[in-house]
Parts: C-alpha cells; sequence; structure tokens
C-alpha cells in the first residue's frame, strides 16, 4: 500500500509536471514567433524606406545573413532577391503577403517558401513607386527553442523530479500514519474519526465485530461450562443408584441376605433401577430441548387432551399419595410438540403429588383467553421457600436435596418444564406459599389470529 500510494503521488505529479512544461513551451513558442514577426515587420519598414530613398543601391553591401529580402515590381517581376537568382524565379503577384502590400499597403504571411524549403515568415510592404520590398525570415522551430533552453529545462526538470519525489514521500507518510496507528484490537481507541470520515464506518464495523465475537466466545465458554458441571452432575447422579445395586447384588451373591430379605434387596435393586431409567430419560428429553427441539414433531395438538392423558397416567400415583388430582378446563388447540407439551404437565403434576401432604390436592386447569392458552397446576404442598422460587429451575437442584430422593426425583424435572415452554415460545411463572401451596402458571402466546 506505501509504495502504491506513494507511487500513484510521485506519477501524477510528474504528469502534471510535464504537461505544463509542455503548456508553457508553446505558449512561449506562440509569443517569441509574435515577437519575431513585429521585428521583421520594423525591418521591413526600414528596408522600403531604404529602397525609397536610394532604390537598387540599398541592397548594396546590405547584411541580409538572418534575412531574405526581395524587391518585386508592380508586375510581379522579381528585381532583387539576397538568397535566390532573380532570373530564375517565378512571377510573385500570387504571393499572399505581395497580394496584401499591394492592395493594403502592407502585408504579412507564414508558409514553406517555395524557394527555400523552411518555414517562413513574410512581410511585405509597398513602395510609393508601386513596387513592393519584402523581407523574411525562417520561423523559430519548436525544437530549435527547446534546444535553446535545453539546459534550464533540464534543470527544472531535475528539481521537480526530486521535490516531487520527497512531497511524494512524506504525503504518502502523512496518509497512512494514521491508518498504521489502528490497534487492531482496539480499532477506534485513537482514531481521529474527522479526520478519515470514508474509513470510520469500516472501523466501526470491525470494532463491532469483535464485540458479538468476544460476546460469542463467552457464550460458548459458558455453554461449555454449563455442558462440563451438567456432566459431571449426571456421573454422580448414575453412580450413586449404580453403588447402591452393585452393593445389594454383591450381598446377594455372596449368600449374605436372609431369605425373608431378598425380596425386599429386589425392591431397592429395582427401585434404584427406574430411578436411573427416570434420569436416562429427561437426560434425553433436556438434550433433544437442548437442539430446540428441532428434529421433533410439531403439530397441531390440543393442550386439553395431553393434560387428560397426563393426569391418567398419573392416577396411581396420585392416590398411593392419598392426594386427590382433578382436570377441569375445555379444548385447547395449539401447535406444538405433542411429546414435550406432555412433559410439562406430567413433571408439574408429578412435583405437585410428590411435595404434597397426605390428603391434599392437586388442581390442574386449562383455558383459552382471547390470546393465551393457560395451564395452571396448584397444589396445596409444603410449598417453596421465596429464596428458592428461581432455582428450582435450575439442572439438578432442590430444595429438600433428600426429600427429593425420597420420592424419586431427578433434579431435572422442572428445568425441562422450562426449556419445553421457551422452546413453545412460552412463559412460566411460580406462586407459593411455604406449607400452604404451589401454583405454576405456563402462558403459551395463541397465534395472532387472521384479520378478515
Ligand atoms: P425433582 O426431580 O427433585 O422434583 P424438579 O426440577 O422437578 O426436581 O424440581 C426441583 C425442586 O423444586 C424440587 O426438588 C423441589 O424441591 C421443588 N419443587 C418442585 N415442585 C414443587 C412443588 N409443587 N411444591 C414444592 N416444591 C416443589
Amino acid at each position: 500500500m506505501n509504495r502504491k500510494i506513494f507511487n500513484s503521488i510521485w506519477i501524477v505529479a510528474v504528469v502534471v509536471f510535464l504537461a505544463s512544461l509542455v503548456f508553457i513551451m508553446g505558449v512561449a513558442y506562440n509569443y517569441f514567433s509574435g515577437v519575431q514577426m513585429k521585428q521583421l515587420k520594423n525591418e521591413t519598414q526600414l528596408a522600403a524606406q531604404g529602397v525609397a530613398m536610394s532604390g537598387k543601391e540599398y541592397f548594396k553591401g546590405l547584411d541580409t545573413k538572418d534575412y531574405r529580402v526581395t524587391w518585386i515590381d508592380s508586375d510581379g517581376t522579381v528585381l532583387y532577391d539576397s538568397k535566390a537568382k532573380t532570373a530564375n524565379m517565378e512571377n510573385h503577384l500570387e504571393r499572399e503577403e505581395i497580394k496584401e502590400a499591394l492592395k493594403d499597403g502592407d502585408g504579412e504571411s507564414i508558409r514553406f517558401s517555395n524557394t527555400l524549403s523552411d518555414r517562413q515568415l513574410y512581410s511585405a510592404k509597398l513602395l510609393p513607386d508601386g513596387s513592393v520590398i519584402r523581407l523574411s525570415i525562417v520561423q523559430l522551430a519548436v525544437w530549435s527553442l527547446i534546444l535553446g533552453m535545453a539546459q534550464p529545462i533540464c534543470l527544472v526538470i531535475l528539481i521537480a523530479l526530486v521535490i516531487s519525489f520527497l512531497l511524494a514521500s512524506r504525503l504518502t507518510k502523512r496518509i497512512l500514519e494514521p491508518i498504521n496507528s489502528i490497534d487492531p484490537d482496539n480499532p477506534m481507541e485513537h482514531f481521529n474519526e474527522e479526520e478519515y470520515k470514508e474509513i470510520a464506518p469500516l472501523l466501526k464495523r470491525i470494532k463491532l465485530q469483535q464485540e458479538q465475537l468476544k460476546h460469542d466466545q463467552s457464550e460458548i465458554e459458558k455453554a461449555a461450562l454449563i455442558r462440563q458441571e451438567f456432566t459431571a452432575n449426571v456421573s454422580h447422579e448414575l453412580k450413586t443408584p449404580l453403588h447402591a445395586i452393585s452393593g445389594y447384588a454383591e450381598l446377594l451373591e455372596n449368600e449374605m441376605v436372609k431369605d425373608e430379605d431378598i425380596k425386599p434387596f429386589a425392591g431397592k435393586i429395582r427401585e434404584e433401577s427406574s430411578r436411573m431409567t427416570k434420569l436416562v430419560e429427561d437426560i434425553i428429553d433436556l438434550t433433544k430441548l437442548d437442539n430446540g427441539g428441532v428434529e421433533m414433531t410439531w403439530e397441531d395438538c390440543d393442550l386439553y387432551r395431553i393434560a387428560e392423558n397426563a393426569v391418567d397416567s398419573l392416577e396411581v400415583a396420585s392416590s398411593a399419595n392419598n392426594v386427590t388430582l382433578t382436570l377441569k378446563g375445555a379444548e385447547a388447540p395449539m401447535r406444538g410438540i405433542p411429546q414435550m407439551l406432555y412433559s410439562v404437565i406430567y413433571n408439574l403434576c408429578d412435583n405437585a403429588i410428590k411435595y404434597n401432604h397426605p390428603g391434599g390436592t392437586v388442581h390442574v386447569t386449562v383455558e383459552q383467553s382471547a390470546h393465551n392458552t393457560v395451564l395452571k397446576v396448584k397444589d396445596t404442598g409444603i410449598g417453596i421457600p421465596e429464596e428458592s422460587k428461581e432455582r428450582i429451575f435450575e439442572r439438578f437442584y432442590r430444595v429438600d436435596k433428600s426429600r427429593s430422593k425420597e420420592v424419586g426425583g431427578t433434579g431435572l424435572g422442572l428445568s425441562i418444564v422450562k426449556h419445553a415452554v421457551l422452546v413453545h415460545g412460552g412463559r412460566i411463572e411460580v406462586s407459593s406459599q411455604p406449607d400452604a401451596g404451589t401454583e405454576f402458571v405456563v402462558i403459551f402466546r395463541k397465534s395472532e389470529p387472521d384479520i378478515t
């Protein structure tokens, strides 16, 4: 870039200088031609006076080194010529300057002479006796003008080249200095926006993209950390039931269990393995949701119908916990992923039963308003302390770890619920009174109705 800018400036300067030189030479040439013609006219005037006074005598001893002097009679016959033999010369009446002189008293012209092969300046003057005296001179050629001025011209060209070179390198430096001083990591830091308006948008864009990149980078790092934590938690959660199962199996293998205890041991093994199954199922659900539910099929479904299915499958659990589970509402068509909507209702109801008191109730309602489809799950259970309300949606967070374990919780239920609700563009709210009960409200926005 440095070289390129330098070359451009230098070439432009040199071209402009040479063009100016040619122009000035042209003007000077015209000027000198004018001066030459004026001088020639003066000389003609003098010669005319001389010839008028002394006739042919005038030409004797006349120094005609630079000029050609011709004397033409009124009929066009050449009476005298300083550079050619008069005998061979044709009639001169048709020469432009002669014609003019005969007509107006004096005449001039510039042309190639027939007799001599140079470009000539001619000046003619009519004498009182009707004859014409004519002086001519070789016109100053451009080359001779240039040649005559060769030395100063060369000097000027040399000085101009040196000055152009120095200016071009200084200018290049000045142009590039602010660009070179841009800090690529912080493009707008020392940048004077007024000085370089043209590249300000580019730098702003770079800065914006850098910020975006930094943001993306920190998001990626955060996601990686969350994944790491999640993997560690999963391993830990799986290890506990696995240890328990292998412990029971070892006791059975070594016949260290009394016959009557075999059945409860088998029961414990089944319990632990179903806890593992639940955990694995929850992890699969979460993984699907982490991908934004892309590989799951969106369908026109009915939230009420899905709630009915979930409530049906929790009937056994609710009666085992001595909790009354009811469902109210009406048909609620919406667009969604049925498995995920089922998970939402199932997990909320499952929690409402698990964290309830014996004899408690769980009321499920599905309603539709003009713009929303709303699901409510209200229980009369143990409630959630204020400080945990936000955290219950985190993966593996439990208010009371031992109670959650006791009731077969994985700590993933509510994070699945929250994630699934978000994938459906909805939101979830929770209100709770410790020891009085909890209500979860899920609000899905209905798609905008067509206005026809
Ligand atoms: P878990 O598998 O432990 O139930 P969740 O993610 O479903 O995990 O819930 C997280 C925690 O939130 C639970 O451990 C429990 O402490 C609390 N919780 C969830 N639902 C209720 C509820 N309806 N009443 C009281 N506490 C609840």
